[in-house]
């Protein structure tokens, strides 16, 4: 009998399509299938693995801190990740800037509820293509999500004329994601201060995701975005999923740039929301005070996924309609896929590579229908024999289907 009791219709509109395409994996894992699962940025379903130093604390933080935090976060966490983000930025934020959260997803989500007024058609200006939860989170809040271009011909790049044109009097929030994932381009000093100086003169607020910032692999200066920011509010999002190889610790962070505390109703809007939800996870917090003492482990990360990024690009570019840039950041990379008439989407084109390889990518156009279009993502973290063994499925299967 269909049920009466109906799910709201945001709900029923929340697409995931990192994790989506795993229901259909799995279906086809059920008829003997091998399956490379090279969807979601998890580096430790692969051979990384949460630095020692932090599984000690972890397990002796599980001996007595198993009760409530204040609802902003531990504070000994706080101090050290104020101290970090000081240091390492040349910046000068205070505890009182920090907010923690059960990782960056429950920030990206307490940040646009507090921005976001429903009804209103406030506008929220994503890089395209952007990290999905971005897009779902943004209309979730019951905002717009307005993409703009990232330049495949100049590797990706922010194109700030692109960003400028669709600043509007609803824009509410330009976001930044460097490194950037899908496309694991990392945005240069030049780059960040065209768009604070496009932010000061919009008077809108600059939000810059910084989960891979210490995975940067190429030759590259990386340049934080408050450590550039000039009169212009910024709040930078950052957490221990990525940088410390701990996702399943569900441990970020929002941090407050603004000297002349024009986010004072933000800030305390995402500070009520964290009251709600009580607090993050005591130990886990406990046990990430320790991550900034040993940072050993990003040596190793950044030479694995520097030989595995030159890996992927020169084999994926020797497919038949498959062409791709290099990543210099992050955990991925997004090849550019000729369908050729063979197939009608990418998300047809990912669905069929899974079917006849048990190779699990994901569809361009989940990161964004106009600039994630005839793409597709995978993750550069698997060993170079697993990847190896799957791109040569790869090529065959294209090679294959040109052929009929
Ligand atoms: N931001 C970006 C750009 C990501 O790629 C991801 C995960 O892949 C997240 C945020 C999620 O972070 P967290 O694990 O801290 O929720």
């Amino acid at each position: 009998m269909p049920s009466k009791i109906k799910a709201s219709e945001r709900c029923k509109n929340l697409k995931s399509p990192i994790r989506d395409v795993v229901y259909l994996a799995k279906e086809v894992q059920k008829t003997g299938k091998k399956i490379y699962f090279f969807n979601i940025g998890d580096p430790n379903k692969f051979d990384f693995d949460t630095p020692e130093h932090m599984k000690e604390a972890l397990k002796k933080s599980v001996e007595s801190h198993n009760y409530y935090s204040e609802s902003e976060g531990d504070e000994e966490l706080i101090e050290a990740i104020v101290y970090e983000e000081n240091k390492k930025n040349n910046i000068s934020i205070t505890n009182e800037d920090v907010i923690i959260t059960n990782g960056i997803s429950e920030g990206l989500h307490f940040l646009l509820n507090a921005i976001i007024e429903p009804g209103r058609g406030d506008e929220i200006l994503l890089p395209g293509p952007t990290y999905p939860v971005y897009l779902q989170a943004t209309e979730f809040a019951g905002g717009i999500p307005v993409t703009y271009k990232l330049d495949e011909e100049r590797n990706w790049e922010i194109d700030v004329d692109d960003l400028r044109r669709k600043i509007n009097v609803k824009t509410k929030l330009i976001c930044i994601i460097n490194p950037n994932n899908p496309t694991g381009s990392v945005t240069n000093k030049k780059i960040i201060k065209e768009i604070l100086d496009t932010a000061a003169e919009f008077e809108i607020p600059v939000v810059s995701d910084e989960i891979y910032d210490k995975l940067i692999f190429d030759d590259i200066e990386y340049r934080n975005v408050a450590s550039l920011a000039n009169n212009v509010p910024v709040i930078i999002l950052n957490g221990f999923s990525k940088n410390y190889l701990a996702p399943g610790w569900r441990c970020g962070y929002i941090y407050f740039y603004d000297e002349n505390n024009e986010l004072k109703e933000i800030k305390e809007a995402i500070k009520a929301q964290a009251r709600q939800r009580l607090s993050a996870c005591t130990p886990i917090m406990k046990a990430c005070v320790k991550a900034f003492e040993d940072k050993y482990h990003l040596y190793e990360a950044n030479k694995k996924l520097k030989e595995r990024a030159n890996f992927a690009y020169k084999k994926l570019n020797q497919i038949p309609n498959i062409s791709t840039k290099k990543p210099s950041g992050a955990y991925y990379i997004f090849p550019k896929i000729n369908l050729n008439g063979i197939w009608k989407s990418d998300e047809e084109f990912v669905k069929d590579v899974l079917i006849n390889t048990g190779i699990v990518f994901v569809h361009g156009s989940g990161f964004d229908p106009i600039y994630g279009k005839d793409h597709f993502r995978s993750v550069i973290l698997p060993p170079i024999s697993l990847m190896e063994e799957a791109f040569n499925k790869l090529e065959n299967f294209m090679k294959e289907k040109v052929r009929r």
